[in-house]
């Protein structure tokens, strides 16, 4: 045994390595003096920020409880004893939440480590209500290309909601991911973009999350947001953030640039990470992923382990991503077929 590390990282929940913004604490902290009062009945300001930040009409747009609690929403407005359909692997909360607010999940394969969306529109049938996409995928970090997402679109018929959750959409590099905030207003009114403030945001304690999506959908959302859901404090923090978007982009870039040191070791270590659009990174290790897992919680960090399957690394605390790249390196694969136990494990 090398011991366990007596401090453990975590890189297992996809948070941003960065505290609160000064500006965004500063404004939590005069917000706090007013806990006496009411929020507003509905996250109205968060709303017209977001609005005015994108360009689109206020009724395209509404808020809720972190993009989970948006999701549950959608769930209830249109899918209720109906069929969801979403990839899988992909984030537990689409079939979990799906299943709890009384909606039947079926999960598509996904075709290696992307969304096949050719298979789901065959899966559709007529008791299929909502879709749900994640672009960037969660685990697997890769993102939807704008052909498959329209060849998507194109295929379904009326009355079928596609949800395409970009929790991770700031960190997005790659030129043939498509321009999702137009595609509602274009062509596809039943499509309806996810984002949140708790990943590139770093105010996943808050739980604010948002929609952009045409009147239709937008009013389903409306029609089942709680009233008073959004904190006073919530709503405080995302119009700073929002005030402070430079700096959070800063950040963003910095993780951007993590991810890539990342991918770019782990390649040169013998793994073959999938290319990622996203604050994590994916290594599909199969019966070898607990193993690799527990070789990092040993080095000081707690990173996510689907057993059987794979990991899935947070990146952006150099620290964290440093002994991550030095446990690779003690599992280097030397030739395919090793299982790389490390040394001392
Ligand atoms: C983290 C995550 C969410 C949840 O975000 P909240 O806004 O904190 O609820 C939604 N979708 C995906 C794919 C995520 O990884």
């Amino acid at each position: 045994m090398t011991g366990v590390a007596s401090r453990v990282l975590k890189a297992s929940a996809n948070e941003s390595p960065f505290p609160p913004l000064p500006s965004v604490l500063e404004a939590v902290a005069t917000a706090a003096g007013r806990l006496n009062r009411y929020p507003d009945v509905q996250p109205l300001r968060i709303v017209g920020a977001i609005a005015q930040r994108f360009g689109v009409p206020e009724d395209h747009v509404a808020v809720g409880a972190g993009s989970s609690g948006l999701i549950q929403q959608l769930v209830h407005a249109f899918a209720r004893g109906k069929d969801v359909l979403h990839g899988w692997r992909v984030f537990e909360g689409y079939p979990l939440i799906s299943y709890a607010t009384g909606a039947n999940p079926i999960g598509v394969p996904l075709a290696g480590e992307d969304h096949d969306v050719d298979a789901i529109a065959a899966a559709v049938t007529e008791r299929t209500g909502l879709i749900f996409l994640g672009s960037p995928n969660n685990p697997t970090g890769t993102v939807i290309p704008a052909d498959d997402l329209v060849r998507l679109l194109g295929r379904l018929p009326d009355g079928v909601v596609v949800v395409l959750d970009e929790a991770y959409g700031e960190f997005v590099r790659d030129p043939a991911a498509p321009d999702t905030l137009a595609l509602h207003r274009e062509r596809w009114p039943n499509l309806v973009v996810l984002r949140t403030f708790s990943k590139a945001y770093g105010l996943a304690g808050l739980r604010v999350g948002y929609a952009i999506g045409s009147p239709a959908v937008i009013g389903g959302l409306r029609a089942t947001t709680m009233p008073f859901a959004t904190t006073t404090i919530a709503e405080a923090a995302v119009l700073a953030s929002l005030a402070a978007e430079d700096e959070l982009r800063t950040r963003c870039e910095a993780v951007v640039a993590a991810r890539e040191r990342m991918l770019a070791g782990l390649r040169e270590r013998g793994f073959a990470p999938p290319p990622s659009g996203a604050n994590f990174v994916w290594l599909r290790l199969g019966e070898e992923s607990a193993a690799f897992a527990a070789a990092c919680r040993e080095a000081g960090v707690e990173i996510k382990c689907f057993d059987g399957e794979g990991v899935r690394i947070t990146v952006g605390d150099p620290e964290a991503d440093d002994i991550v790249l030095d446990v690779a390196e003690r599992c280097r694969r030397a030739d395919a077929g090793t299982v790389p136990v490390p040394e001392g494990a």
